[in-house]
Order: structure tokens, then sequence, then C-alpha cells
């Protein structure tokens, strides 16, 4: 299970603004989906059911994206609608990545349209070095302090997707309107 810090270097590798405010939203928008651990350890209901589903899923980021858009105050708005997007899918993404069980607690990144439980579990051998789980103040702690190992690594890799996946659309920007010019 990734925490905060995994999330947030993300975060900030798909945005370049260097606001404060801005910053904080894009850090409160990359744990957000976790926020279903409030149903979970709040209300008691069943982890199985209510963890990594609904809220890790394309659909709810998608609408919150739309919310966020529409109802977001001010300075915020320079959050735009892709990067909010793109954030709040990072996070099922990582998780997917932490996931030691895939069909018990992996990311149900389709739902509502189907419960298939998505994970490629290729950072838990990274995470089991340092401690089995992270719910306990030890295991939580040992996680963080590698997860602050793992920031910039992560911090960069997703800068480094994010210049190509850019540079990739200008280039088929360039060529469309290349085609147009010629039309
Ligand atoms: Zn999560």
């Amino acid at each position: 299970m990734a925490l905060p810090i995994a999330h947030s270097a993300v975060a900030f590798g798909i945005i370049r603004s260097r606001d404060r405010l801005v910053l904080a939203g894009a850090v409160f928008l990359s744990i957000l989906p976790d926020l279903d651990f409030i149903l979970v350890w709040g209300f008691g209901l069943p982890i199985q059911v209510y963890h990594r589903t609904f809220s890790h899923s394309i659909l709810f980021s998608l609408a919150l994206a739309l919310l966020w858009r529409s109802f977001c105050p001010f300075r915020l708005r320079t959050l735009s609608f892709m990067p909010v997007l793109l954030i709040l899918l990072s996070h099922g993404a990582i998780d997917m990545l932490c996931t030691s069980d895939a069909a018990d607690h992996g990311v149900m990144l389709f739902w509502p349209a189907s419960s298939y439980r998505a994970g490629v579990p290729v950072l838990v051998p990274v995470y089991l070095l340092v401690a089995n789980s992270p719910f306990s103040p030890e295991g939580a702690l040992r996680f963080l302090f590698l997860e602050s190992f793992m920031a910039w690594p992560l911090w960069r890799f997703t800068r480094i997707v994010r210049e190509g996946l850019l540079a990739m659309a200008a280039r088929h920007w360039d060529s469309k309107a290349a085609v147009q010019l010629k039309e």
C-alpha cells in the first residue's frame, strides 16, 4: 500500500505550478481516493466492498475532475481538468503497483461496469524490504521512510513521461496542422 508521499511525488510530477495552494490541492487530490477509508474505519463498512473500489475507478476520477473544474475556488482553477484527472488516475496506478494480492486488494478501475481488481505488484518487494504492513505505527514510519527515498525517482519518472507525452501530442498536433496547411 502506497502512502501519501508516493502519491504526492507523482502529483508534483504531473503539474508544474509552484503556487503553494495549488501544490496543496494536488496533494489533496492525490490522496483523495483513499478517503474511502472513512467508510471502512469510520463507519465499520467492509474493506473488501469499499476500499479501492468506486473511489479508485476511472469513472470516479472523471466525475471528480469535472466537479473540480466546476466548483473549485478561483486559485485552484489553475489546476485544470486534465492535470486533475491525471492526478486522480495516478493514485489508482500507484496502488496497482503496490497491491500484494490483486485478486483481493487490487484496484477496481472499471467500477461499476466490472468488479475486476487490477494489480501489477512490481513495487511490493521493495516495500516488503522495510515492513510487512503500514497498519502499525512502526510499519507506517518505515513505509514513509522508504517513500521519502522513492519520492525523487517517482517525481522524475513522472516528469519524463509527462514531457514525452507532451512532445508526442505536439508532434501529432503539428502533423495535423501540416496536413491542414497542405489541404
Ligand atoms: Zn488508494
